[in-house]
């Protein structure tokens, strides 16, 4: 096998762009039922036989990238793959979409089933705020009272947007059944609703559509990075994987600026650059605690002062896939909690079982890296307290010192002390 090839994140079925985009299975001789791997970084086929079979009652085809590496010999693996339909994602770029589609989105939040929820766990009040701060936009062209997630870049442009329909009880994504016996979820892309609601009028695609739809990156950047345009908050920046977790999560911890990267393979120095002059707290999804300090690492040696969270991974009553704002979801809304959403004082207090302190790393003196001394109880970096380091040194000492990533952002911010403690996280011993 060449590892080198295998990369997860680096190949995905080709999506869905007409006929020509699903081809004969190789294993049931069905035309127009199979679906290939594309490597996004080239927009190459994989091997004609790697991908998978629609029918997946009368079938069940499905040869993946990984079996693919696996099971064949190198040189065999050098063959020269055509182009898939669609542009890999290197080829595109931001396009902007008319603020003429986006102003007009920003409203009817008592029939967006999203701010619905958001009612619930926050009341009225702070779910409005929430919804402009983010620029949360409500669609009616796919799904009734669909959430828009809008991405805005620092100067208020917006170049994307997703949508999704949600349960106004739970919060949690519809999943429906399509005509191929596949489970869905209710999510699309902003651009599709606005294609589907001209044909509705009777409307053709204006050009800018037409060009979006074939050119434009899809995820351009972190969601939520229009709150970075202000200098001079020197809030600490949490990043999560999705909008919905990012904006609820803004709900209960309003003292950092959270972010959505929208993928594990967005999460890079590229994408975070904005972000670069602050402390950077990443919470993985339960069970993505190690892709994520892959790619933290990769930050701290591009200079980023950056660390992961392992709450979810230690916290016992995390779920598989669980993300953060699940857990705070399900502390406010249980049945005993002990008061309900609309009757606590600030948003911004956290449920009950996150309060634990965090427990100091090493014991003083003990095990510590070069360049580190324990004093009491604080911890040195040399010769110089943490709280003491300017933002130059704090990243060369987190650099030092990976594993003690938490407890220097800790010591170095307040405001990333107030959100490390808040969370219960645990230094690792
Ligand atoms: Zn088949």
């Amino acid at each position: 096998m060449s590892n080198k090839a295998y990369n997860i994140g680096r190949y995905r079925l080709e999506p869905y762009r007409g006929h020509k985009t699903r081809h004969t299975c190789p294993q049931c001789k069905k035309a127009g039922k199979f679906s290939r791997y594309i490597d996004r970084q080239t927009g190459l086929f994989l091997a004609d036989n790697v991908g998978k079979c629609n029918r997946l009652d009368n079938c069940g085809y499905h040869f993946t990238p990984r079996q693919y590496f696996e099971q064949t010999p190198a040189a065999l693996q050098s063959v020269q793959h055509t182009q898939a339909q669609v542009k890999p994602e290197s080829a595109r770029r931001p396009i902007e979409i008319p603020a003429e589609y986006f102003q007009p989105s920003l409203k009817g939040y008592g029939a967006n089933n999203f701010v619905k929820f958001l009612c619930r766990l926050f009341g009225e009040a702070r779910a409005l705020e929430l919804a402009a701060l983010y620029h949360l936009g409500t669609s009616n062209a796919i799904w009734p009272g669909a959430c828009i997630f809008w991405l805005v870049d620092r100067t208020g442009r917006t170049f994307a947007g997703q949508v999704f329909d949600f349960d106004p009880a739970t919060g949690k994504t519809i999943r429906e059944t399509g005509a191929d016996g596949r489970e869905r979820r209710r999510s699309n892309w902003v651009h599709y609703a606005i294609d589907r609601s001209l044909k509705a009028q009777g409307k053709p695609a204006p050009a800018w559509l037409k060009t979006y739809i074939e050119q434009a990156a899809r995820f351009p950047f972190c969601f939520g990075l229009h709150q970075l345009s202000d200098s001079n908050d020197r809030r600490p920046v949490a990043v999560v994987e999705s909008a919905k977790t990012c904006l609820i999560m803004t709900g209960f911890e309003p003292s950092a600026v959270w972010l959505a990267v929208g993928s594990l393979s967005y999460l890079n120095a590229e994408r975070l650059a904005p972000a670069k002059n602050r402390t950077i707290i990443l919470y993985p999804d339960k069970g993505c605690f190690q892709a994520w300090e892959l790619k933290a690492s990769e930050l701290r040696a591009a200079g980023f002062v950056v660390a992961v969270s392992d709450f979810l991974e230690r916290h016992t009553d995390a779920r598989a896939k669980d993300d953060i704002a699940d857990l705070y979801i399900r502390a406010t809304l249980a049945p005993n909690a002990p008061q309900s959403a609309q009757e606590r004082p600030t948003a911004s207090e956290p449920p009950q079982h996150t309060t634990e302190p965090p427990q100091p790393a090493t014991a003083p003196g003990n095990g510590l890296p070069d360049n580190f001394a324990r004093v009491g109880e604080t911890l040195e970096f040399n010769g110089l307290p943490i709280a003491w380091l300017n933002a130059e040194e704090v990243a060369e000492a987190v650099a030092a010192a990976p594993h003690l990533a938490l407890e220097i952002l800790a010591a170095a911010s307040p405001a990333a002390g107030t959100l490390i403690d808040r969370f219960g996280l645990e230094l690792a011993a």
